[in-house]
């Protein structure tokens, strides 16, 4: 690794002996593997499972600093979260309405339809997709608010046809955020609880005498959140488990470097594990961006976050061209990819793996993060490999629908007949064999 001993973020080249090596040690993320967190989580699930609102509320006071007496006061009502939109300062309102506006219609078009066709014999294959029952939102709310979450969770579940949504979001020391209930409201969400951590995963996952029990649970969260959510699996559906956060800049050297300088910082920001990277075939360019970061970094507010999430995991990466800098996006599998290059359409085809694809020099990630249109909740770490933004189809299922014809079950009816012998299964031979016509 070539690194000034002064300089913030590590420089490699593709072609250093060693460079195989020292990005697989920065992409290395343990995830959700430690053993004292685990059986924390295990404990606390137990307990919920066993003693339902008792063991919430016990949880909660322990870990959010609370001192509350029973459910009802974890429990926001639909008058509270639509008091706290109309208290928003006009243009908070504004802002949050025009971005669930843009989300809505995003994911409107994400709406997969059912489906029929019928065979020469009058069969009828096809597939019918139905929405969850009801969906459980987690909303971080530990170190930091996320309004953004509501939005990005509620909109397509809503969208999706989902019949009741629960949401869930810890108030550590009773502060409550008017920007998340005021969000909650606009995204049409059924019930609030004022809930955290795995016990708040566990209360949804098994239901409680007061929370309701959910489907399917979605939402990012710290590491309780993610290993209690890990846990439940099965017992409902989840959406994924989501590392820090991630962004991959590819730049062509034409875009300004205090622009990108920031588009690293912007994920940086998020907490010391987040990783951001820029890639280019420009040594020059390379050189002005690490002469931006040391430059802006005193600037920002949350400098002591990225200075340590740049040092730890970020990288400005010398390639040697195009080909490379396509080759370097497909190993990484960003949750985030910015393409700051020229005409950036003739690259899309050679991405194969990426969460989010920002197009362009103009294309900042966080107008993503708020209000572009497009999900926010993105597979991390590489999973981009086999995983997608959450959607509509995350709060979807489908049913596949068979009619058969008399005609039609006496040829199928044929098939299954010798398959079924095959495998001697001869009540399911029988069954078949009824219906074939002689
Ligand atoms: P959180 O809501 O995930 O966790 C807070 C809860 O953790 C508390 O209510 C408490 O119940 C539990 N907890 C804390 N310490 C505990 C302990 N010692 N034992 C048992 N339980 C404990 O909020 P957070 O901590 O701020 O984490 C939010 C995470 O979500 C961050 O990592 C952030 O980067 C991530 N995030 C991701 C996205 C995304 O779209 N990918 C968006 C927003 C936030």
């Amino acid at each position: 690794m070539s690194s000034a001993s002064t300089a913030t973020i590590s420089r490699l080249s593709t072609l250093d002996a060693t460079f195989d090596q020292h990005l697989g040690a920065l992409l290395d993320w343990e995830g959700v593997s430690d053993s004292a967190v685990q059986s924390r989580v295990d404990e606390i699930l137990s307990d919920v499972k066993q003693r339902g609102d008792a063991a919430v509320i016990e949880a909660t006071n322990r870990f959010d600093r609370l001192s509350v007496e029973g459910m009802e006061e974890l429990r926001l009502k639909p008058e509270q979260l639509k008091q706290a939109f109309d208290n928003l300062p006009a243009e908070q309102r504004d802002a949050l309405a025009s971005a669930a506006e843009r989300i809505r219609l995003y994911h409107e078009r994400q709406k997969p339809t059912s489906w029929q066709y019928e065979e020469a014999d009058g069969t009828v294959l096809g597939q019918q997709v139905t929405a969850l029952d009801r969906a459980g939102i987690y909303v971080p709310g530990g170190k930091a608010a996320y309004p953004s979450s509501v939005l990005m969770n509620a909109i397509p579940a809503h969208v999706a046809g989902v019949r009741e949504i629960v949401m869930v979001v810890p108030t550590p020391d009773g502060v409550v955020n008017e920007l998340v209930l005021a969000a909650a409201h606009l995204a049409g969400v059924d019930y609030v609880f004022t809930i955290g951590g795995a016990q708040a995963i566990a209360a949804m996952a098994y239901g409680t005498e007061t929370v309701p029990r959910v489907d399917k649970i979605v939402g990012p969260g710290n590491i309780y959140v993610a290993t209690a959510k890990r846990a439940v699996f099965g017992q409902v559906g989840i959406d994924m488990i989501a590392g820090p956060s991630e962004i991959l800049v590819v730049s062509d050297g034409q875009t300004d470097p205090d622009w990108l300088a920031m588009d690293l910082f912007s994920q940086a920001e998020h907490d010391e594990d987040a990783q951001a990277i820029l890639v280019s075939w420009d040594s020059a360019h390379l050189d002005a961006v690490a002469a931006s970061i040391e430059r802006l970094l005193p600037t920002l507010d949350r400098e002591g976050i990225v200075r340590e999430s740049l040092s730890r995991r970020g990288a400005l990466i010398l390639c040697q061209d195009k080909a490379d800098a396509i080759a370097m996006i497909n190993r990484i599998a960003p949750e985030h990819l910015e393409l700051s290059v020229e005409a950036p359409d003739t690259w899309l085809g050679e991405v194969r793996h990426a969460g989010a694809i920002f197009m362009g020099r103009y294309t900042a990630e966080a107008l993503g993060d708020y209000c572009a249109g497009p999900n926010h909740v993105l597979p991390t770490s590489g999973t981009a490999r086999f995983s997608s933004p959450l959607g509509v189809y995350d709060f979807q299922k489908r049913s596949s629908i068979i009619h058969c014809s008399s005609e039609g079950a006496s040829e199928l009816g044929k098939v299954a007949s010798v398959l079924a012998r095959g495998e001697s299964l001869t009540a399911h031979a029988r069954s078949a064999e009824y219906r074939i016509r002689n």
